[in-house]
């Protein structure tokens, strides 16, 4: 039994791929993400992503399994646990027929409370595939509250100035987190069409945003915050605001050249991705015999060696034994 890497997470033993970012005949898709899905002509989602995945028209065949529901594939059950990262996002788990192995891939997973998700459990495992994003030590973001508090009293500085606050954020998963927080605490927001329309998938599953918004479409924003993606910084529609100033949330923010390379007002470490103590705290809870990292650094790896476990990085193309 192996696993390798190719521009997606491969079991050639049983012939599955999971968030292959090539045409596959057949994967399962951890989440909505772009990054984690191509246009596979069958796949394997939460219902959620299944209605992003839909709505963008990247994938139209797909079977949906909702959370802890089992599904017997060839050699294997599967399980999808929540993720906590964005609407429908999940964690794989595969427990092989043949040797009782229980393998759990996390795909992008937040293990801190997601005001617009459902908690991700830490799934106990043999063989652990970690989303390793921020596996470095230098990734260790302060408490969410902490940095909204800060983003509130730049946003109220902004709009007590005269100015319109620009927030950036993803389209999907952060910036509807990032909405709920912000209309919680009583800021008039117009968010990006392409975040109203996830937001309102989100609607559409039952997540309450707890206050109005509108969709932007040149409005005068007085008042207002808006809140875009980050590609959409230097777009005309947002240069031609005449005073504005621009956040970033970007769990990169720990970074101090982060809001000089995105050309921000100010970046703040606020992310939908595990810490890097949390990617620490996931493994020893799990407690598997061997753990491969993805994505991100090699340095969570050596940490975990370091701590007694079996971890590898698993780069592009190499083939290890599970
Ligand atoms: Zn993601």
């Amino acid at each position: 039994m192996e696993v390798l890497y190719d521009k997606g997470i491969y079991f050639p033993y049983l012939d599955l791929w999971m968030d292959a970012t090539r045409v596959k005949d057949f994967a399962l898709i951890s989440h909505g993400h772009r990054d984690h899905t191509a246009r596979h002509r069958r796949a394997l989602a939460t219902p959620e992503t299944a209605r992003i995945l839909r709505a963008q028209e990247r994938v139209r065949n797909i079977i949906e399994l909702p959370y802890a529901t089992p599904w017997e594939g060839d050699g294997y059950r599967l399980t999808l646990y929540p993720a906590g990262h964005c609407l429908g996002s999940a964690q794989i788990l595969l427990e092989l027929e043949d040797t009782g192995e229980r393998v759990l891939y996390t795909g992008d997973f937040k293990l801190r409370a997601n005001a617009t998700t459902v908690p991700a459990p830490v799934v106990p495992c043999d063989v652990l595939i970690i989303d390793a994003t921020y596996g470095h030590p230098r990734y260790t973001f302060p408490p969410d509250e902490e940095v909204i508090e800060r983003l509130s009293a730049l946003l109220q500085a902004t709009l007590n100035d005269g100015a319109v606050p620009v927030v950036l954020a993803y389209a999907l998963g952060k910036s509807q987190e990032a909405l709920k927080l912000l209309l919680q605490r009583g800021f008039t927001v117009s968010v990006h069409p392409d975040i109203y329309r996830m937001a309102l998938l989100y609607r559409e599953a039952g997540v309450d945003f707890g206050g109005a918004f509108s969709c932007y479409t040149g409005q005068d924003l007085h008042g207002q915050v808006l809140l875009a993606p980050p590609h959409w910084r230097t777009s005309p529609e947002i240069t031609r605001i005449p005073r504005r100033r621009s956040f970033l949330l970007s769990g990169w923010a720990i970074d101090p050249h982060t809001r000089f390379r995105y050309r921000v007002d100010d970046a703040l470490p606020f992310s939908d991705h595990a810490d890097f103590p949390s990617l620490v705290r996931y493994a020893e809870e799990a407690a598997p015999e061997r753990i491969y990292t993805v994505f991100g650094f090699p340095n969570l790896s050596a940490h975990l060696r370091d701590l007694g476990f079996d971890a590898h990085h698993l780069a592009p193309q190499q083939m290890l034994p599970l």
